[in-house]
């Protein structure tokens, strides 16, 4: 089943087009690396796809319908750009502000869940300004984790993170695939972040699909794909 979907999407600011023409196909259970250098259009397509943004042109499904209908809209977690954390309350009094907002019955009980599953529940009254950015992204996954999502959508999660946080972010981000069936779509300008993790890749070049493909196709054909190993 194809759970996010877009054809022809397209994204222009004043005269320049952030994303053109962009088709893309994230099926259920993949992990999908978003593939692309800085200023590629990868955060201007996975806002779009939020709902975040207004497309200029082009379709875009999300479990088959429309990014505004409101069963796509719960079904997806977002995690785009920084979280939305207060730096001076802790990750449960963060996350129960989230589960406020979202009329979460058993709130305190998915709050500790949820903390436990990215590893931060032992962080106590600890603000979140204390914490280090990979503390950080794995609470921002666990906010978004709180509507019980089918799809994850983050935007470079791993992004400026240290070896330890990327390997964390990434072992839980296969956790919550393999264990909990969540398909998950990621952006990286950086090929080597995302190491082993995506099953799919799609590479995207001043706005437009160059390429999908598998992992194991990338694996295979690893020299054709040189040119999206580009840091900033
Ligand atoms: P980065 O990782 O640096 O964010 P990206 O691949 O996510 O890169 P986008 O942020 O989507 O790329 O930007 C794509 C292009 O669109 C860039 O040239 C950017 O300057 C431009 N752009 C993005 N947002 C806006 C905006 N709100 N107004 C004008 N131009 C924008």
């Amino acid at each position: 089943m194809e759970v996010v979907q877009t054809r022809a999407l397209s994204k222009v600011y004043g005269k320049k087009s952030a994303v053109d023409e962009l088709s893309m196909t994230v099926h259920e259970g993949d992990i999908y690396g978003f593939i692309g250098k800085n200023g590629a259009g990868k955060s201007t397509a996975l806002k779009m796809l939020c709902s975040l943004a207004a497309p200029t042109s082009g379709e875009i499904a999300i479990f088959g319908r429309p990014v505004t209908d409101s069963v796509s809209r719960k079904r997806t977690g977002i995690l785009i750009e920084s979280p939305g954390i207060y730096p001076g309350l802790g990750a449960e009094d963060n996350m129960m502000q989230k589960a406020v907002c979202l009329g979460l019955v058993d709130g305190k009980k998915k709050v500790r869940e949820l903390l436990s599953l990215v590893g931060l529940s032992d962080t106590g009254k600890k603000k979140t300004k204390q914490f280090s950015m990979g503390m950080k992204q794995r609470l921002g996954i666990a906010m978004a984790l709180l509507g019980s999502p089918d799809l994850l959508i983050l935007d470079e999660p791993v992004n400026g993170l240290d070896p330890e946080g990327i390997v964390k972010v990434r072992a839980l981000l296969q956790k919550l695939n393999q264990e909990r069936g969540i398909t998950i779509l990621i952006s990286s300008h950086i090929l080597g972040e995302l190491g082993k993790l995506a099953t799919r890749y799609g590479v995207i070049r001043d706005g437009r699909m160059v390429q999908e493909i598998t992992a194991q196709q990338l694996e295979e054909n690893c020299r054709d794909y040189l040119h999206v190993r580009v840091n900033r």
